[in-house]
């Protein structure tokens, strides 16, 4: 009874199918999300997404609606009115990528919108992995006043981890979910500490279920108890990266949510790109970043010490570089193109 379709950002778009009660487990999991973020039926969620084939926020909808939320879609509307829209129903909840949560607080000093002070007590994060990222978390939530909580899901699998009240790893939905975390290259068991390929097996989605499937997540092994009480395998720092992603740059392994999180710590910085080229055989990497030009040697600094390697960095003029409402690619890859 619900036909979903990826963004197809890697190849042709997934189609998906859910049966009645697929779906509502996919609420369930969803119940939990806002459960672990302090969520209730007190409170007025607002979708900041526009409504279209990709399943996550659907999903979002569903699990408020059974919190017993009120929840307001925010589809078919520019960033100014969904603003104006919250403020003026105050919502208590955003729900809403990352980056578009940034967007937003940019667009609301635009406007001359203290966000700080709205009623949004906490915001809740799809479609890409930066609210577990601490230094976005940290510009997410001083922008907005609110606490940030991450979650992680895909369109095959199912919403399958949360953050708790902790906000620094995710865990996973243990109840709904058997996950395994497997080096990706020879398929052995990770032991607690180590990175791996995260690899799901759902329980409650009978009309479409997944086994032992491959998420090309890159995850870390937490442990299993957290202070919040919850015995539930935790991922310190989320979804790390996608397994497909990691880059070698001059011999050292990159992956994006790692300039990401040295790029966010600066405050002076808007929004950036990463270019990945070849020269000869090897991979290189030059990076544009919206700052003013004289932060520059900062953002140089501090990329060479968070990753060991010195990235080539342009300054940008402010609002240069696409802003995104969904998944960001802030990735371009030119590696099949000849110098
Ligand atoms: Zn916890």
């Amino acid at each position: 009874m619900r036909l979903h379709q990826t963004s197809g950002t890697t190849g042709r778009p997934l189609t998906v199918l859910d049966t009645t009660e697929s779906w509502d487990w996919w609420a369930d999991c969803w119940a939990t999300i806002y459960h672990a973020a302090g969520a209730t039926s007190d409170d007025i969620v607002f979708l900041a997404f526009s409504f279209g084939p990709f399943i996550g926020f659907w999903a979002a909808y569903e699990g408020a609606k059974r919190i017993g939320a009120l929840v307001a879609p925010g589809g078919g509307q520019t960033s100014a009115q969904r603003l104006r829209a919250m403020l003026a129903i105050g919502a208590t909840v955003l729900v809403c990528t990352p980056t578009y949560a940034l967007h937003l607080a940019e667009v609301a000093t635009q406007e001359g919108i203290d966000l700080a002070s709205s009623s949004i007590r906490l915001t809740i994060h799809a479609g890409e992995p930066g609210a577990s990222v601490p230094s976005v978390r940290r510009r997410i939530e001083e922008a907005w006043g609110a606490r940030a909580y991450d979650h992680a899901g895909m369109t095959e699998m199912g919403a399958y981890a949360f953050t708790c009240q902790r906000q620094d790893a995710l865990h996973v939905n243990e109840a709904e979910f058997i996950a395994e975390i497997l080096d990706p290259v020879t398929g052995a068991p990770t032991v607690e500490g180590e990175r791996g390929e995260l690899v799901l097996t759902n329980l409650g989605r009978w009309g479409m279920p997944a086994i032992r499937y491959r998420t090309r997540d890159l995850v870390q092994r937490g442990p299993t108890a957290c202070p919040c009480g919850r015995t539930y395998l935790t991922l310190p720092g989320g979804v790390l990266g996608r397994v497909d992603d990691m880059l070698i740059i001059r011999g050292v392994n990159v992956y994006p949510s790692g300039i990401e999180d040295a790029l966010r710590s600066i405050s002076a910085v808007q929004e950036f790109r990463v270019t990945v080229f070849k020269v000869g055989e090897l991979d290189e990497i030059e990076l544009e970043v919206e700052c003013p030009p004289e932060v520059v040697p900062q953002v140089e600094a501090t990329l060479r010490k968070a990753l060991s390697l010195r990235i080539p960095t342009r300054a940008v003029a402010p609002g240069a570089l696409p802003r995104f409402e969904l998944k960001a690619r802030r990735i371009v890859d030119r590696r099949g193109e000849r110098a």
